[in-house]
């Protein structure tokens, strides 16, 4: 078995719907993020190229929502754009991302002490 992380950056906005605790109110203001993303996949057979992906095609992936505002994709229409929502999607997006390769986990860091984890389990 072969398991690769990727990681990036990506600038993103919010605007959370129906936060509750006060200490989260300002969450209900559009305000933005530099996302920590991470994910890791695995897979047991390497291409061509002794790769088993394309770290670039992992990329493309996870920076989709890069410079622009959750609030306006349309899967964020029927979902709050929170941290785990948005680990489910880019982990449901990535277990069919390639033949052979399944996505063990996305992390996603909000802030540098806030991270939410979406795994397999
Ligand atoms: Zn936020």
């Amino acid at each position: 078995m072969i398991t690769v992380t990727r990681e990036v950056i990506s600038s993103t906005a919010h605007q959370l719907r129906g936060v509750g605790c006060p200490e989260s109110r300002g969450c209900l203001n559009m305000h933005g993020h530099n996302w920590r993303i991470r994910v890791s996949l695995s897979g047991s057979e390497l291409d061509q190229n002794g790769m088993l992906m394309d770290f670039s095609l992992v990329k493309r992936v996870l920076m989709e929502f890069d410079h622009s505002c959750l609030n306006e994709h349309a899967y964020f229409q029927t979902h709050n754009p929170t941290a785990e929502e948005l680990a489910r999607y880019f982990f449901e997006k990535l277990q069919d991302f390639q033949p052979g390769i399944r996505c063990n986990w996305v992390r996603i860091w909000e802030t540098e002490n806030c991270m939410v984890e979406w795994n397999a389990d």
